[in-house]
């Protein structure tokens, strides 16, 4: 999501990992900053055309997503948030991004919930040098105005009954964004690519090389290595970890998964990484699942068709656990 002025640049949870390909079609890419993040876009065609111009196809698509979605003033989304307690026209696309939410909010049983905006605000959505944790009593009042069942949408119009209340799509806004863009890629004749927005990565089509796409993921506690790689073909990948936008104080880690139960952090993962057939989905259930922890989460995982997870416990003392889905050893590469 684009932050106003201030611009996070995160770090990629998981890496596109590419081997050389001198021989076959050039993989080209392009990197931007849309969506509060980094934005890396690679693609080829066949033929041998130049990419390029479906490459900024693909992130003009992106950036116009931020435009609904994003928190500046502007957004379809900042005006409904203006509006609180007022039904508010919206576009198509608006009412389906936020209907997935919603979705997932009820999915989750409001682990993830759509408006959390009113608590994510008191944490300075974790950016700039003003990161503190705020007072239980404003974290309560915050709360007060959370709740996904208070937000009534027809097919044209959005209404928060809450007064005061908020909406926040950053638990999926990127992968919705990434999703439109291969699909823009793909509509203009891309044979295979990929799209990496800090972290949430869609997939098509085969390497040049004509293998899978090969994806490392980053090692929670130690992120300058990689704990794993999956190859994937047609799929999409996200992360939500606790160790890209944090700080810490009194040696707790505070970082921007929040738990609306509480108000504070989600506590009991720190990283969950997700496969599904797109990345909007992928980008949803990381986050619904960090928030309801390991056993509920993989519980939740274990009745998705089409899903797989990788989730972190990391016991600050005693290392790490790693629990994988059932059907997660189809994405493994070996070694
Ligand atoms: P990232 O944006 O780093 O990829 P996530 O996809 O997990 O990470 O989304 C985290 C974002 O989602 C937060 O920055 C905030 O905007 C929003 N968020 C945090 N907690 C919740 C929650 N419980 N429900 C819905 N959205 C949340
Ligand atoms: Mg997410």
């Amino acid at each position: 999501m684009t932050r106003s002025l201030k611009i996070w640049f995160s770090v990629a949870a998981v890496l596109a990992i590419l081997s050389g390909c001198a021989k076959e079609r050039p993989l080209q890419e392009r990197t931007r900053i849309l969506l509060g993040t980094v934005v890396t876009v690679k693609a080829y065609v066949d033929s041998g055309e130049d990419a390029y111009p479906l490459i900024d196809a693909a992130l003009d698509e992106m950036s116009r997503i931020d435009s609904i979605c994003g928190y500046l003033e502007s957004s379809e989304v900042s005006r409904i948030n203006r509006n609180s307690g007022h039904p508010v026209s919206v576009s198509e696309e608006a009412v389906t991004i936020i209907a997935k939410s919603v979705k997932y909010s009820e999915l989750s049983g409001g682990a993830l919930d759509v408006t959390v905006l009113p608590v994510t605000r008191l944490w300075n959505r974790f950016e700039g040098a003003e990161m503190q944790v705020p007072p239980r009593s404003s974290v309560d009042s915050a709360l007060a105005l959370v709740d996904y069942r208070g937000l009534v949408l027809t097919d044209s119009t959005a209404m928060l009954s809450a007064v005061g209340g908020s909406i926040d799509l950053g638990a999926l806004a990127k992968g919705y964004a990434v999703d439109r863009g291969v699909a823009v890629m793909e509509s203009l004749g891309a044979s295979g690519g990929l799209i990496d927005a800090g972290g949430d990565i869609m997939t098509f089509g085969r390497k040049p090389d004509g293998k899978g796409w090969r994806i490392g993921l980053k090692d929670p506690r130690t992120p300058d290595s990689i704990l794993t790689v999956f190859e994937l073909e047609g799929k999409a990948i996200a992360t939500s970890g606790d160790y890209e936008r944090y700080f810490t104080k009194d040696n707790i880690r505070y970082h921007h998964i929040l738990d609306p139960e509480t108000g504070f952090p989600a506590r009991r993962c720190c990283s969950v990484t997700v496969i599904a057939d797109l990345a909007c989905d992928a980008d949803a259930i990381a986050t619904a699942v960090f928030v309801l922890g390991p056993e509920k989460g993989m519980d939740l995982i274990e009745t998705l068709p089409g899903v797989e997870a990788l989730i972190v416990v990391c016991e600050d003392h005693t290392g790490k656990k790693i629990l994988r889905s059932s059907g997660l050893g189809r994405y493994s590469t070996p070694g």
